[in-house]
């Protein structure tokens, strides 16, 4: 069966909705396709950065500081000042953010950030209350369909291949966006929803479009430590830290102090790999958490009181028991800020694209607000592109289908052995050889992870390289990737500016 539509939104969190909603807005006939279970967006905690007037500088320099050197400083730019209007929209739309006494929006603050600038809803329910607001705006999204090819013809994008409860069906399209989320439902622990498998990774380097940035995958400091748990792991926001909660190991020593002058609150990276340094040192498998200082700790954090109370935890009097897990992927598909990659047609916004605003290491809360401003361009660049689609041509590219029922296929277990928070050379070559041959875009995505962590001999922002333990000033800017016509992965060196960036320069 063959449907059509102008444009396929492949993902249904903040970036797939926001992109539709506009979309749909401008008169453009839009499908939404979503996996089952829920997305990344609706667990996020903390909330989303916004800066306003001259803070806006200083957010950059704070993005900047986390990204470790591998920022694209005009993205971050660009991106940080379309934050204001995105967060107001959003307010616009129903989303009840908390708000002080006198009506003014409240902020807290998060790892790297140098001053409170971080709005949230629902105490540390922000991702929930957003997704809910979004998903009533619209429009209709097809649930329980996975899409799980593109198809190319010599203008560029022509159709999606999707999988769902009437079988195998096609719809026919000339533009589309993924934004289907992160990595981290790769490992065999993580903070995302067992959906975040890269799937959009997959999709667009099997139509040509390149990637980069794979390596950076950044660990959380503080996902809740539970015995043997796998699977989705709660995580324990970082603004509980914000709210002057600090970190301890087992003897009550502070674990980050001389680590860093932000101490607890310093970038993502610093903080989990100073837990794995201290777990190293003491053979153990987690450190504590002490927030019994933090008033009305359940008000604060309803979230995270609920998951810890489920474990048998109450926040107010124990300490609560944390360690590093997978949590958001800095990389993926190159894109210019309205979400272009370099596949006439195809669009990614979203944690799975690679815009430059994230550098080596993601500054906490910088992800929704990117989600929302690519996706809202995107939009506009969509409907650009569908006045003079049939004017392009393109050359596809006969890139390897490696779509293949890819459970049990033992990713997540080689991936977490190897591509964890410390890596070594050794063990990403064996990750290397355990995956070669493997069909399925969850081994593509993984070989692709693990390509790049082996290509980046050095230690910058979240890859930590226990072989290579400096930052090599050579290794300054991404790498891309893609793949050949046998579906290796194959290098294609620095990235440099976006196509489409250019032309619009030169324009
Ligand atoms: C626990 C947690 C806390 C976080 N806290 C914060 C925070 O406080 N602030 C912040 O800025 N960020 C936070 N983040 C990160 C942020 O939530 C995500 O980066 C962001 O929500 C990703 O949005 P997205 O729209 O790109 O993807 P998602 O919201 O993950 O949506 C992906 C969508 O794609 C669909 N999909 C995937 N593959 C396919 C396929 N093949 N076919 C069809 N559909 C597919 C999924 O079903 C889903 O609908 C947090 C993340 C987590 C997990």
């Amino acid at each position: 069966m063959t449907a059509s539509a102008d444009l396929v939104v492949v993902g249904a969190g903040i970036a797939g909705l926001t992109a539709a909603r506009v979309a749909a807005a401008a008169g453009i006939r839009v499908v939404v396709i979503a996996k089952d279970g829920p997305t990344g967006t609706s667990y996020a905690q903390g909330g989303i950065a916004v800066s306003r007037g001259a803070d806006v500088e200083v957010h950059l320099a704070d993005t900047l500081a986390a990204g470790d050197g591998l920022c694209d400083v005009d993205a971050v730019r660009s991106i940080l000042a379309g934050a204001a209007e995105a967060v107001d929209e959003l307010a616009a739309l129903g989303t009840a953010f908390d708000r002080g006494s006198d009506g003014s929006l409240s902020m807290t603050r998060e790892g790297g950030h140098s001053i409170n600038r971080i709005v949230h809803a629902g105490g540390d329910a922000t991702g929930a209350v957003v997704q809910e607001v979004l998903s009533a705006a619209g429009p209709t999204v097809r649930h329980h369909c996975t899409v799980i090819d593109i198809r190319t013809d010599a203008h560029g994008v022509a159709g999606v291949v999707v999988a769902g409860p009437d079988g195998i069906t096609t719809i026919d399209t000339p533009a589309v966006l993924i934004a289907t989320g992160g990595i981290a439902g790769l490992y065999a622990a993580g903070t995302n929803p067992p959906g975040s498998t890269g799937d959009g990774i997959a999709l667009a380097v099997r139509v040509g479009a390149r990637v980069a940035d794979l390596e950076f995958v950044q660990f959380h400091p503080t996902a809740l430590w539970i015995e043997g748990a796998t699977g989705r792991i709660p995580l324990v926001s970082e603004a509980v830290r914000g709210e002057g909660a600090v970190l301890l190991d087992r003897a009550g020593h502070s674990i980050t102090a001389g680590v860093h002058p932000l101490g607890d609150l310093a970038p993502r990276d610093i903080v989990a790999r100073a837990i794995a340094e201290r777990l190293r040192q003491t053979g153990e498998s987690h450190v504590w958490l002490d927030a019994r200082a933090i008033d009305n700790f359940p008000d604060r954090f309803p979230t995270v009181t609920a998951s810890c109370r489920a474990a048998g935890i109450d926040p107010a009097h124990d300490l609560i028991p944390v360690a590093p897990a997978a949590h958001y992927l800095c990389g993926g598909v190159i894109t210019d800020t309205a979400g272009r990659t370099d596949v006439p047609g195809l669009f990614a916004a979203g944690e799975v694209a690679r815009t430059g605003l994230h550098g080596a290491n993601r500054l906490a809360s910088n992800s929704l607000l990117e989600g929302m401003v690519v996706a809202r361009r995107s939009a506009d660049a969509i409907r650009e592109r569908l006045g003079r689609w049939d004017l392009d041509r393109w050359e596809p590219r006969d890139l390897a289908r490696t779509v293949a029922d890819d459970t049990n296929d033992g990713v997540p277990q080689i991936l977490s052995d190897t591509a964890g928070v410390v890596r070594t050379g050794d063990g990403l070559d064996d990750a290397d050889r355990r995956l070669h041959g493997r069909a399925g875009d969850r081994a593509l995505v993984a070989q692709l992870v693990i390509r790049a962590a082996q290509r980046r001999t050095e230690t910058r922002g979240c890859h930590t390289r226990l072989d290579h333990p400096d930052t090599d000033p050579a290794l300054g800017h991404s790498l891309a990737y893609g793949i050949d016509p046998d579906g290796e992965p194959i290098d294609l060196g620095p990235v440099l500016p976006h196509p489409a960036a250019t032309a619009e320069v030169t324009r």
